[in-house]
């Protein structure tokens, strides 16, 4: 975690305040977009396994839903804060308009360290997150999904709650849900492989070829086994991967200078995203403890875990040779290091652009339970691709045009479509 106590919601302000000054926006509507529509904080009571009860605080935060329905993970994290979930439901509302989906932006978490809680605890925490709020959620209201620490399981146990209270079948209310209990193929691969297909496309822009290409990322979760995965698959070269390590508390890197065996660390790796350091080292890993990953001397740093873990104070250490940050985690950069990112000539990937991949094809999934009719994976991927590329090509275009920041041009675009969203309605 990074020293300085950023706030990822001031971070979020911040952010939405540069480019509401650039469009020159009326006061009301940069208010209603700065702040979340709606909030619902609530505590959850869970009977333990040994027979007492514990209190788990919750949240689900609306952030705006003039495009459609709020959509967007629910987090379970000791360190969740409602600021947190407050940024994290702005940036899905970004998100879903950077690529064109026609939802809005929503987020919800648990203060909770799923670790420490056996399988039937945490069943029993979903369902009760579930009955606390089922009347805000729904396809036309509000669609979850997983987010850190949370998984398809979990997303099953809180569809079963709400089908037992609502008395009949509704699928289409959470996304991320297992394949063949109403997931869609492609959904768990859909976020790391988004990240590589813009990853791709923009070093296609640059004349790189993906296989002359190092990489180093941080987290070794979800989106970051499935980027690691595309990415090696087209050849680039991961030499370093990093991940928590909660029996000691501590960050290690895994570094191979000829190149991380990605299905072999996945092989050792919890259901959590930490690798074994013992099987590591066995297996020829040199380990290194800390921020090691940014240091390393690659070509792309892809930041894949939390918030802010690119910060001004890591930055001066950031190799010469880095060419582009690929942003898979949201808001893994504080605002302080965007204008030093900028000059540095490094190109950013943003958050909102480069992770959209995992809502896309929950979109594709709400779609599929909605028709009762599946895809096959290849076409789903087929349709991923070719909004995250879609989605790129608009950012880059604008960003070479005027001379942008790519996170600045994607903030323009996205803003622009939900306060054209907003005006519309007639909300300002
Ligand atoms: N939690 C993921 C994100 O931050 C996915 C959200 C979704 O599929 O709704 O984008």
């Amino acid at each position: 975690m990074a020293e300085v106590n950023y706030n990822p919601f001031e971070n979020a302000k911040a952010q939405f305040d540069k480019v509401a000054d650039v469009l020159e926006m009326d006061e009301g509507l940069r208010e209603l977009l700065r702040e979340p529509m709606k909030e619902l904080h609530f505590t959850i009571p869970v009977k333990m396994d040994d027979g007492t009860t514990k209190v788990f605080k919750a949240f689900r935060i609306k952030h705006n839903d003039a495009r459609g329905p709020a959509k967007g993970g629910i987090r379970f994290h000791p360190h969740e804060t409602a600021d947190t979930v407050r940024a994290l439901s702005m940036w899905m509302t970004w998100k879903c308009a950077v690529v064109d989906i026609p939802l809005g932006g929503g987020k919800g978490g648990v203060i909770c360290d799923p670790h420490n809680l056996s399988l039937a605890e945490q069943e029993r925490l979903c369902r009760g997150y579930v009955r606390q709020i089922y009347n805000q959620l729904g396809l036309y209201l509000d669609v979850p999904a997983p987010d850190v620490m949370t998984n398809g399981q979990h997303m099953l146990w809180m569809l079963d709650e709400y089908e037992t209270i609502m008395g009949g079948r509704y699928p289409s209310m959470i996304t991320g849900k297992p394949v063949g209990m109403g997931g869609s193929l492609g959904r768990t691969e859909a976020t790391g492989y988004g990240v590589i297909y813009v990853l791709k496309d923009l070093l296609r822009e640059k004349n790189i070829p993906v296989e002359s290409t190092t990489a180093s990322i941080q987290g070794f979760g979800n989106v970051a086994e499935y980027a690691a995965r595309k990415y090696t698959e087209l050849g680039g070269k991961v030499i370093a991967v990093s991940c928590w390590n909660q029996a000691d508390g501590k960050a290690y890197t895994f570094k191979n200078e000829l190149g991380c065996d990605i299905e072999q660390l996945c092989k050792i790796k919890d259901s959590f995203g930490s690798i074994d350091t013992d099987k590591a080292v066995q297996m020829g890993y040199e380990l290194l403890e800390g921020d090691e990953w940014a240091k390393q001397d690659v070509d792309i740093l892809i930041p894949a875990a939390l918030e802010n873990q690119i910060t001004p104070k890591i930055l001066p250490s950031i190799s010469p040779k880095v060419k582009i940050i690929c942003e898979a985690a949201n808001g893994p950069t504080t605002p302080d290091c965007d204008a030093l990112i900028c000059e540095s000539g490094i190109t950013l990937l943003p958050d909102f652009l480069c992770n959209a991949g995992g809502v896309t094809c929950s979109y594709f999934e709400q779609v599929q339970c909605s028709m009762n009719y599946f895809w096959d994976k290849a076409e789903v991927l087929e349709k991923l691709e070719y909004c995250m590329t879609k989605a790129f090509r608009d950012v880059y275009k604008l960003s070479v045009e005027k001379n942008l920041y790519m996170r600045d041009a994607a903030y323009i675009i996205a803003v622009n479509k939900v306060a054209n969203a907003v005006k519309l309605r007639g909300w300002v």
